[in-house]
């Protein structure tokens, strides 16, 4: 499942129409349903209606429309403990909250299909994709566990002679969380900012001292990220958490794909092209630690809880390592892509 968080904007269709209908929908069961305040995050699906027309499923909004018409006594409140519209709060009820997902989505998709089924447009169930921000799917991550130097080739660019004999974990600040749809702005106090396409595992159980060989069953999904980094202060300075840490250096998006639909997190291949240029490109299975690896060592160390991420490390080809180094500018656009995660793109803004 390709699970994304949303806000509407001002002019998201749906619950103003509810309202306005009201009297009309009560032979629809959801008559009672409170409206969803506009601004608010919430966990969806993207779906295509017909190639014109793109949509969002609110996965909570479609439950509370599925129990309204079983005559639920409260369906708001049933829909939010079982299926929590934040992405944060769905992890932490893993694997109930996905299995109610699922129903969720089915029951949207079965009713846009049915003449005479429940309107999910009208009930805020289902909004068009243009009425809608896309956030990261996790706009505030537990904690953002980062792997330096995980791919061989990198870790030689980056000047290393041997390669880690384990993963170097370091820690990123979530503040700098951003979504697909959100700038990458460069402040006025660095000018070295690199990009880095990377996977990120995030954790969807409880995860201390797990074995290897059982360390993916504790991961929910796999989203892209950009491990924007300031190169000036991570290196010549040698502040790595602040030069990692900048407001929107961690974009995230544009989905989290749950375990279910990747097989093999080290067979995908993994592509960063700045402005159009394509300056890394590898697969993930030359990882010198797999994700399996760095969640059994990390959880040796410290306890991961859902919601954290780990960002996986990136591939040769970073700015920093081009002659001349290929800095991030104002106007340029990153592009992301990971194989059956989707694309990750963000345009750069320089605060100057
Ligand atoms: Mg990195």
């Amino acid at each position: 499942m390709q699970l994304v968080t949303f806000e509407r904007h001002n002019e998201a269709q749906g619950d103003r129409s509810l309202e306005r209908e009201r009297s009309g929908a009560s032979a629809l069961g959801f008559d009672s349903l409170e409206p969803v305040n506009l601004g608010t995050r919430r966990l969806g699906v993207l779906i295509q209606i017909d190639p014109e027309d793109d949509a969002v499923v609110d996965l909570n909004r479609a439950l509370a429309v599925k129990l309204a018409g079983n005559d639920a006594g409260a369906p708001e409140a049933e829909a939010d403990s079982l299926l929590p519209p934040d992405m944060q709060t769905f992890l932490r009820h893993l694997p109930a909250s996905l299995e109610a997902a699922h129903t969720a989505h089915a029951f949207a998709l079965e009713a846009l299909s049915r003449y005479d089924g429940p309107d999910v447009r009208r009930a805020g169930a289902v909004v068009p994709r243009r009425s809608v921000r896309l956030c990261a799917p996790l706009p505030r991550p537990g904690k953002i566990i980062g792997v330096a130097r995980n791919y061989a080739l990198h870790a030689s660019e980056q000047g290393q002679r041997k390669p880690p004999q384990e993963p170097v974990l370091f820690l990123k600040a979530t503040s700098a969380v951003i979504g697909p749809e959100d700038e990458i702005q460069i402040p006025e106090a660095t000018h070295d900012v690199d990009y880095e396409g990377e996977l990120a595992a995030v954790i969807g159980a409880t995860a201390r001292e797990v074995p290897a060989a059982e360390a993916l069953t504790h991961v929910a999904g796999y989203c892209i990220a950009n491990d924007v980094s300031a190169r000036d202060f991570q290196n010549v300075r040698g502040q790595r958490f602040i030069g990692k840490s900048c407001d929107t250096f961690a974009p995230l998006g544009p989905a989290l794909v749950t375990r279910d639909e990747i097989q093999d997190p080290q067979d995908l291949a993994i592509r960063t092209t700045v402005s159009g240029e394509v300056l890394q490109s590898g697969r993930t299975k030359e990882m010198l630690f797999p994700v399996a690896e760095i969640v059994a060592f990390a959880s040796r160390l410290m306890t991961l809880e859902p919601g954290d991420v780990l960002l996986t490390g990136t591939p040769a080809g970073v700015g920093q390592a081009r002659k001349p180094p290929r800095w991030l500018r104002d106007g340029d656009v990153v592009e992301v892509e990971i194989e059956k995660l989707g694309r990750l793109r963000n345009y750069v803004r320089e605060r100057r």
